[in-house]
């Protein structure tokens, strides 16, 4: 018989053994899932604050969206897009209306529908805008993260993410973030040249960086004076996550291209998808791009499924609420610790900053700590750590999951 430690012991070391070493998980192996908590294969029960990076905004294994899934694998998988199904039209027909555009093109990753995006607003800037061949460009920000091609690590400036990958694609230029002086200065200079603005509302990866007030609806309309298409990349902050539909509905814009991805599935299966207006999406005519499983009718229904939960259990007025709730109490534990120097986000997509040095290994080490005391974060650059629960999440539950870290917290010692 294994002990305890021997169980996860012996998973970890196959994956070290078996597995390309391109991720550095916190020591815990997880076995099973159900709404806000996830459980190791000791059967230690964990509040999950990381969401799969805010794909799992419906709680794991939410029993609609299992139902979907398991309904639809029985019947039909996938077809490819050589025949239409009786799943695609529906969807298409959901996700549109909900969000308010003409057309959808499906894909699975978020990167897939990032790289989407990107071809998609350059051919409109070559066929509709008039721009050059070979000429057009796509600004895009400093601290970006949208995913790991090869084109999407060319505008990148994380050394981790594009070093030694090169040659990288061209066309990009990069401008700071939540900067509008930079933005219009950029616009003003080249708009002949410029097919798009490519943005995260929040910047998720890069630590829950929130713009000002203001700095979307601002961006937006530089881009419309320039003829420039605004892209809202809300692969993570979209489904609910900062306690709107989309991150961009806090400051009433409706981006010209919606890239969403994670929760449009709520993690039961990758689904993406890239949302524009007729103007836009009928540049692309058939054969000029698709993908085998984009579109598929076991991906339709898992996504219907997901948007349903989404709207049926209110998620964007509980992430609001309880988001408010928690940075208010999270504010009171930093009021009586100098670990943490300050807490910010929206609704449920929140980060605490640690009080140490970018190159410390103070977060992680709490991390490792909250895992202890039931709770699984993880840093994200440095000395931040993001707080991300599943959107079903109960006020009860929050008040809980301050404890922990509040006790954490208290008793850590550097
Ligand atoms: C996660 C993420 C992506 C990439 O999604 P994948 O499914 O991992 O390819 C793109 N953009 C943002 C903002 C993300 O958070």
């Amino acid at each position: 018989m294994q002990n305890t430690t021997d169980t996860s012991s012996y998973f970890i070391e196959l994956e070290e053994k078996h597995g390309a070493h391109n991720y550095h998980p916190l020591p815990v192996v997880l076995d099973k899932g159900e709404g806000v908590f996830v459980w190791d294969v000791e059967g230690k029960r964990y509040y999950d604050f990381l969401s799969a990076y805010s794909a799992v905004n419906q709680g794991h294994s939410h029993p609609k969206i299992v139902n979907a899934l398991v309904d639809q694998a029985q019947k039909l998988a996938l077809t490819s897009r050589a025949f239409y199904n009786s799943k695609l039209g529906e969807y298409e027909k959901k996700i549109t209306e909900l969000f308010g555009f003409d057309k959808v093109l499906p894909m699975n990753s978020g990167a897939e529908a990032v790289e989407t995006a990107v071809k998609l607003a350059r051919k409109w800037s070559y066929e509709l805008k008039g721009i050059a061949e070979n000429a057009a460009k796509i600004v895009v920000c400093e601290n970006n993260f949208h995913g790991r091609t090869t084109t999407i690590v060319s505008f990148s400036n994380d050394p981790d993410a594009n070093n030694n990958y090169g040659p990288f694609t061209p066309g990009f230029v990069k401008i700071p973030y939540n900067d509008l002086s930079a933005l219009e200065e950029t616009l003003k200079n080249d708009s002949s040249n410029i097919a798009a603005f490519l943005v995260e509302p929040i910047q998720g990866e890069a630590g829950v960086y929130v713009p000002d007030e203001g700095y979307l609806k601002s961006a937006s309309e530089l881009c419309k004076k320039y003829n420039v298409l605004f892209i809202a990349d809300e692969v993570q902050t979209g489904i609910a996550r900062t306690g709107k539909l989309i991150a961009c509905h806090h400051e009433n814009v409706q981006p010209d291209i919606l890239i969403l991805g994670k929760a449009l599935s709520g993690g039961m299966y990758p689904v993406s998808a890239v949302l524009a207006n007729d103007g836009i999406m009928n540049v692309i005519h058939p054969g000029q791009h698709g993908s085998t499983f984009g579109g598929n009718p076991l991906a339709c229904a898992v996504a219907m499924a997901a948007l349903e939960v989404v709207e049926d259990e209110k998620l964007s007025e509980r992430a609001e609420k309880l988001g408010q709730l928690f940075r208010n109490e999270i504010e009171k534990v930093i009021a009586k610790s100098d670990l943490i120097s300050s807490v910010r986000g929206k609704g449920l997509l929140n980060a605490i900053l640690i009080n140490d040095t970018p190159e410390s290994s103070t977060a992680w080490n709490i991390c490792l700590q909250l895992k202890e005391n039931g709770l699984l974060a993880k840093p994200t650059h440095g000395n931040i750590i993001r707080l991300a629960p599943p959107l079903v999440i109960t006020e009860e539950q929050i008040l809980d999951c301050v404890a922990i870290i509040e006790k954490t917290v208290s008793e850590f010692k550097k």
